[in-house]
């Protein structure tokens, strides 16, 4: 890759950022298509001071980021415009510079959704635990109730912010039913009627913790399946006990694939096959 003054660059906010694969995917696809492309990773650690960091990137003309944790939520009242659906979830993974306006948007929803359908779920209908009420936590849950989920059961570690999510889904969404519950016993009965149970907290990115207590988690049906939006590692502890106990599980590749096809998408209005993202993951994977 041959660096010059015409690269285009895009790259992912957030801090850490070490552990994110997007800088070793993206960068293989522009070497494989030839384009004068290049993402970075800019982990920034000031959160109070993320306006500044906007700025200079607006000054310094780069074509676009990914966000990523902390900052989803944080950067929404910077930008100069929001897109409908980002605007709702609060919540903004895609950053565009376009004629000098920061433009904000989502598309983690979407891609959780089509992971989902890539094997063979659909959300309609169905009961959903989310664990987590954070930036991804609020994209998911929305599609979700816009795919016609009958019941959104929201998990979080702060109950007040899962009361405000539940609030906002019962305003726009009022024939799903929106309800709150503990990140601890207090989830099992609900658990026990759930179709699908996901993971929007970054617990077991360490390897080693569960979002809940296996006794807990045994409430669980055997049908369902257990969507962890961690893709590193590609096994969390929460996988490997579903995997263990019989149960369908998904990591959070195909996702992230799937919502870096939708940034490029609004960065340059063309698509990369998923074919090739999936090669570029596998590469990154391997660390080559
Ligand atoms: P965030 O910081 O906005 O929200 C994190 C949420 O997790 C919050 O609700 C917080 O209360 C909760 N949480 C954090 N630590 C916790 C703990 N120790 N115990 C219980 N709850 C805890 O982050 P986010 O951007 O929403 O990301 C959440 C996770 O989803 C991360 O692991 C991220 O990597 C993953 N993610 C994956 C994809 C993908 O494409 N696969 C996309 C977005 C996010």
């Amino acid at each position: 890759m041959i660096i010059n003054s015409k690269t285009k660059i895009v790259g992912i906010l957030g801090y850490p950022v070490e552990h994110s694969l997007s800088p070793a995917i993206f960068n293989y696809v522009f070497e494989k298509l030839n384009l004068n492309w290049c993402y970075l990773p800019f982990p920034f650690p000031s959160t109070h001071k993320i306006s500044y960091f906007l700025e200079c990137f607006k000054e310094l003309n780069f074509v676009g980021l990914n966000v990523t944790m902390p900052y989803k939520e944080v950067v929404v009242p910077f930008l100069d415009e929001v897109s409908a659906f980002a605007r709702i979830a609060e919540a903004v993974n895609v950053i565009h510079l376009q004629d000098g306006a920061l433009i904000g948007y989502n598309t983690d929803g979407r891609g959780f959704i089509d992971s989902l359908k890539e094997v063979g779920v659909r959300a309609e209908g169905k009961t959903v635990m989310v664990l987590g009420a954070g930036g991804a936590a609020r994209a998911v849950v929305l599609s979700l109730a816009m795919e016609g989920a009958k019941r959104i059961v929201l998990a979080n570690r702060t109950r007040e912010r899962g009361e405000k999510l539940a609030a906002v889904l019962r305003s726009r969404f009022p024939k799903v039913e929106a309800l709150v519950v503990d990140l601890s016993a207090e989830a099992k009965p609900y658990l026990a009627e759930a179709d699908i149970l996901v993971n929007a907290t970054p617990v077991g990115m360490d390897g080693i913790s569960k979002p809940l207590d296996e006794e807990v988690l045994t409430a669980l049906p055997a049908s369902s399946l257990v969507y962890d939006m961690i893709y590193s590692p590609l096994e969390t502890p929460l996988l490997k006990w579903a995997k263990d106990t019989g149960r369908k599980s998904l990591n959070g590749l195909p996702m992230l694939l799937l919502q870096a096809q939708g940034s490029f998408q609004v960065w340059e209005g063309s698509e990369i096959e998923l074919k090739l993202l999936r090669e570029a993951a596998e590469a990154a994977l391997k660390g080559i």
